[in-house]
């Protein structure tokens, strides 16, 4: 059996990045650049006033004080939006709005609430230092600037200084298309009526919300029952829409679990089926092609251990995230810890930042492979080593966040 490293090392080398696309601004946030993002023109394109104020010379305004204001008589206005550069002839002074065409001829700008406006002339009362309230042309960007790096995720401002430059369509990673096949003739959805012996389909909306954070592409959330026929055509029609295919349930050894002779039907290859690790051992991984079928185990918290440290590297990488994660962390653990079991234990936990530094480690009530509610109010998986072993208090554990799994800008 694959210890968990193992497996994910097998995962990440079965999976290719997506083809980049040119992607519009409005989808491109939070995706990886595929290129760098260069800009095609200097920065501000002219330069402009940073003020509602007025344009002078600033020689103009050489010695004027409260005691000996200077007088210029006004020649004109500028707004925002005016398309011609007007001329500032000597001895006068031009009204100019913030982000106006810096008249041709002025040096400096002087802020409306310093001046006193009457009848077309404007006093002044102090000096101005050339280059005040002006935003110099390219002062911020050169022509041919690396804006953005390839292999970095796009933020928000990142979007905005993109729309500035008028670029309007970036190479990017674009998101894997992701298809969730639940199995098992017991589950109902949510909101429908049970009867004895159904449950629930919590995981349904569980790795839903999962995919919706990873930024990933819904194309399909299928439910089916245990019939050999029937889940093979919903196998293959998750196969045919998607770049991912996840199956939920059905991987095990009970008399039901037909999810693993249906992929073999579909000739999906087996590149591992069951890694050491609890919760989560019957985990299956295969390929189709460059496609890949992640075969999660049905009892919640495995499926949700297996969906983040299998399936999220995986779309991430896919993302073109340079690093897919998971990223590994160590902290002290509060309280003695056993692990009986022969297999890695990704223990649910809480990791507790500690003052100067390093982080405390509490494992949760509930460690059950059906039980969500310590995992609800977990905020790590902490890693504990094959046993029969006793990781007394004090000793260093690896812990992964989960809030890993958040986007992150
Ligand atoms: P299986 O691997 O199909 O035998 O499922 C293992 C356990 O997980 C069984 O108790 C199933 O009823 C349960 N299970 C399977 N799929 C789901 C699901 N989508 N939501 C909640 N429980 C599930
Ligand atoms: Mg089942």
């Amino acid at each position: 059996m694959l210890q968990p490293r193992e497996a994910l090392g097998k995962v990440l080398e079965s999976t290719q990045s997506s083809a980049p696309v040119l992607a519009p601004l409005a989808e491109a946030c939070s995706l990886v650049t595929a290129e760098e993002v260069v800009s095609p023109t200097a920065y501000p394109f002219f330069s402009n006033s940073s003020m509602d104020g007025y344009a002078v010379r600033s020689v103009d305004l050489k010695g004027a004080s409260a005691d000996e204001p200077v007088i210029l008589p006004l020649a004109g206005e500028v707004r925002a939006a005016s398309g011609e550069t007007l001329r500032l002839p000597p001895g006068r002074t031009i009204r100019i709005m913030t982000g106006g065409a810096l008249p041709e001829g002025a040096d400096a700008v002087v802020k409306r609430e310093d001046v006193k406006e009457a009848q077309g002339r404007i006093t002044f009362y102090r000096a101005v230092d050339p280059g005040s309230s002006i935003n110099r042309q390219g002062e911020e960007i050169a022509a041919g600037t690396v804006l953005w790096p390839a292999g970095r995720r796009i933020n928000p401002a990142a979007l905005g200084l993109f729309a500035s430059q008028g670029i309007d369509r970036v190479n990017v990673f674009p998101a894997p298309k992701v298809s969730l096949v639940t199995t098992g003739d017991e589950l109902v959805e949510v909101g429908g009526s049970r009867t004895g012996g159904q449950i629930y389909d919590s995981i349904s909306p569980m790795l839903v919300s999962c995919l919706e954070q990873a930024g990933a592409g819904i194309a399909g959330v299928l439910r089916c029952g245990d019939d050999l026929n029937a889940l093979s055509g919903t196998i293959q029609e998750a196969l045919k829409k998607s770049d991912i295919t996840i199956t939920v349930g059905g991987v095990s050894m009970g008399d039901y679990d037909l999810v693993l002779r249906c992929l073999e039907q579909l000739g999906v290859e087996r590149m591992f089926w069951k890694v050491a690790q609890k919760p989560g051992k019957p985990l299956f991984f295969g390929k189709s092609g460059r496609k890949l079928v992640f075969g999660l185990p049905g009892n919640p918290a495995s499926s949700l251990v297996c969906y983040l440290l299998y399936v999220l590297p995986a779309i991430r990488q896919m993302m073109g995230y340079p690093e897919p994660g998971p990223f590994w962390y160590q902290g002290r653990l509060a309280a003695d810890v056993s692990n009986n079991d022969s297999r890695t234990f990704f223990a649910r936990g809480i990791y507790v930042p500690e003052h100067p530094g390093g982080y405390r480690l509490e494992t949760a009530l509930g460690q059950s492979s059906y039980m969500l509610s310590s995992f609800a109010g977990a905020n790590a998986l902490i890693e504990l080593p094959p046993g029969p072993v006793t990781l007394e208090a004090g000793r260093k554990a690896d812990f992964t966040p989960l809030s890993w799994t958040e986007p992150v800008c």
